[in-house]
């Protein structure tokens, strides 16, 4: 078994980021397997040296080890851009000019109830959706100057298997028993509609990244928050149209503060380092969070 914990140094750990990454390092040792760690660091605007250093020091005082050197995806960005390629002359995607401004102004429908919203915020109306369906672009290579779309609608219908795609989850859903998850890609197109796979200024995004790294790293059990079950489905769409094998996921509880809201990062009074600096111990850590 091979897991892994995958931070984005833009701020510091919380109890939220200790339990997940301790859960992914207990089930990797549990099997004799390997935890590894990836640094995201894609978003170069918010990414700090300061937070990566204070990652490294938060997981090894948890007690956590992993083999170096460790994967960060400022370093990734050539691989990124073969996936982007495949897909741009596979007709799988399309550039888009629009600002956020043009899709809020596309989308304010008010006698709708406002836009609707997937797992990357308003759903995109199509506005740069070429009409052409048998569009080839096997002479050109993919655009660096817009932001490039994945024709998900298109992707839906040219999809040659009727059959549903479908992951294995083992979390918090499923009480830890092992169930897989069908979805059709109809039902993918209405809920997450033509999300951005690279954008203009960085060449990739969350989700490409994260699914040609979890490849990359021959990861087997992907361990993360419930946070991201949905965004799961364009993952597993995502190795479907790349080729790749899809890990199984393990989508935990999410730690909640007392008012039963979501930590986020800047919740800095519940920082490991809040924690830490109080004297906590690393098995007061785990005793928080119910490990
Ligand atoms: N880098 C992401 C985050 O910090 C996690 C990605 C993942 O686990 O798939 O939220």
């Amino acid at each position: 078994m091979i897991t892994r914990f995958a931070p984005s140094p833009t701020g510091p750990l919380h109890l939220g980021h200790a339990y997940s990454a301790m859960l992914a390092y207990d089930m990797a040792m549990a099997e004799n397997g390997m935890f590894l760690l990836r640094i995201e660091d894609i978003d170069q605007t918010r990414a700090r040296s300061k937070w990566e250093a204070q990652i490294y020091d938060d997981l090894h005082w948890l007690g956590l080890r992993w083999p170096t050197p460790i994967m960060r995806q400022s370093d990734r960005l050539d691989s990124y851009r073969s996936a982007i390629d495949r897909l741009w002359h596979d007709g799988q995607l399309y550039a888009c000019h629009c600002t956020r401004a043009d899709i809020a102004a596309a989308t304010a429908a008010p006698q709708e109830g406002g836009p609707t919203l997937g797992p990357d915020g308003v759903i995109y109306p199509g506005t740069c959706r070429p009409a052409d369906i048998n569009r080839n672009h096997s002479q050109h290579s993919a655009p660096t100057d817009a932001a490039l779309r994945l024709d998900i609608s298109m992707v839906a219908r040219n999809f040659d298997d009727t059959s549903a795609l479908s992951f294995t989850e083992t979390g918090a859903r499923q009480n830890r028993s092992t169930a897989v998850i069908d979805f059709t890609l109809a039902d993918l197109a209405r809920t997450t509609g033509d999300i951005v796979l690279a954008r203009r200024d960085v060449g990739t995004s969350y989700h490409l990244s994260v699914v040609v790294d979890d490849a990359a790293q021959g990861v087997t059990h992907v361990v993360r928050g419930e946070d991201l079950y949905d965004a799961t489905k364009i993952h597993v769409l995502l190795q479907h149209l790349l080729g790749l094998s899809s890990p199984t996921y393990h989508h935990h509880r999410l730690i909640r503060d007392d008012n039963g809201k979501r930590l986020a990062k800047r919740d800095d009074a519940r920082a490991l380092s809040a924690y830490r600096a109080e004297g906590a111990t690393p098995a007061d850590i785990r005793r928080l969070v119910g490990l």
